[in-house]
């Protein structure tokens, strides 16, 4: 099946792409209409004036109006896809539906951002990331936030739970990895998966490390968990997978596979730059990918602690702290 098969395959199942504009690096977002009783709309897009011009104008293009809107589903915390959540249940009224454990973030956001940028900033130095660097991306994070909103989770969701429409009934799935709340909607009669960030065909999803959202103040092993996710989105029998980015998945397993091993590969090339001589995860991600390293600090950073805790959980490195730094070394 071909992507374009896969998205007619959609639309006659009445789940329509909207691709509404970002001004971040990963382009255009992909919301979806679901035709039904409510008429539901996955995903927002970013907070901006142009993104909701392209939405409204994508929404009438199908013969709908923003005020129609009855339920807006939210697949994760990241404010590319819930920025216009608060203007869009303000002028339609429409419910707000997202996982349980994501609702206080939703309806507390900015306040909850300081406290992550606070747990991100941490983290940063004591992975051994230069004062100057922390300082620099918590200004570009803070001039993010204006891109977010917040909103009443009036439809909070359980793990598990079925989200039943006039015509379909789509299964709740908390798959955590790329974010602590990705949340996956799973038609099982039609075989068709909504999965926003948590699979996305031609970019490897980053488990970028967040801070917990139950108050704990472990640092989340991120990576780990993702994987974990996967594995248990590989075992659905699905047709299409529509992503939050880019172009259905027509075949989710071969593509969850090539991710597992990509990270495989990756942990043993970190293995051997452990094996060298004891390294911080800063060190570690300059060697693996240079300056990126200095301006993708957080997200690269994120990868490598994620390899480091597989490698840990195997018993092959270990963690050692001198003063503030964490290094990490091999074992034995
Ligand atoms: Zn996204």
């Amino acid at each position: 099946m071909t992507p374009e098969e896969a998205l007619e395959l959609a639309r006659s199942a009445g789940i329509h792409r909207l691709r509404i504009p970002t001004p971040f690096a990963v382009g255009r977002v992909n919301c979806y209409l679901i035709e039904d009783r409510p008429l539901t709309l996955v995903d927002t897009g970013p907070n901006s004036g142009k993104s909701l011009d392209e939405l409204e104008r994508q929404l009438s293009g199908l013969g709908h109006s923003l005020e129609q809107i009855e339920l807006v589903i939210l697949t994760h915390q990241h404010i590319d896809h819930l920025g216009l959540v608060e203007v869009i249940a303000g002028r339609s009224g429409a419910d707000v539906a997202a996982i349980d454990v994501v609702a206080p973030f939703v309806e507390n956001f900015g306040e909850d951002i300081e406290a992550d940028d606070r747990f991100a900033a941490g983290l940063m130095l004591s992975h051994g990331i230069p004062e100057d660097v922390v300082i620099a991306l918590r200004s570009v994070s803070r001039s993010f936030r204006a891109w977010g909103a917040r909103a009443k989770v009036t439809r909070p969701l359980r793990d598990g739970e079925e989200l039943a429409m006039q015509e379909r009934t789509l299964e709740v799935q908390h798959r955590p990895g790329h974010s602590p709340s990705d949340t996956l909607f799973w038609d099982s009669e039609r075989e068709i998966l909504i999965a926003a960030d948590h699979l996305i065909a031609h970019i490897s999803s980053n488990p970028l490390i967040s801070r917990p959202l139950d108050g704990s103040t472990d640092r989340p092993k991120a990576l780990m968990t993702y994987m974990q996710s996967m594995r248990r989105t590989r075992e659905l029998p699905a047709r299409i997978v529509l992503p939050g980015h880019g172009e259905p998945i027509t075949d989710h397993r071969s593509l969850i596979d090539e991710r597992l091993e990509l990270h495989r590969r990756r942990a043993e090339k970190i293995l051997h730059l452990i094996e060298e001589r004891p390294r911080t995860a800063y060190e570690i991600a300059q060697e693996l990918w240079g300056n990126v390293a200095v301006t993708q600090a957080f997200l690269t950073l994120s990868e490598v602690i994620g390899h480091v805790d597989v490698l840990d959980a195997e018993g092959q490195v270990r963690e050692v702290a001198n003063g503030d730094l964490i290094r990490f070394e091999t074992v034995g």
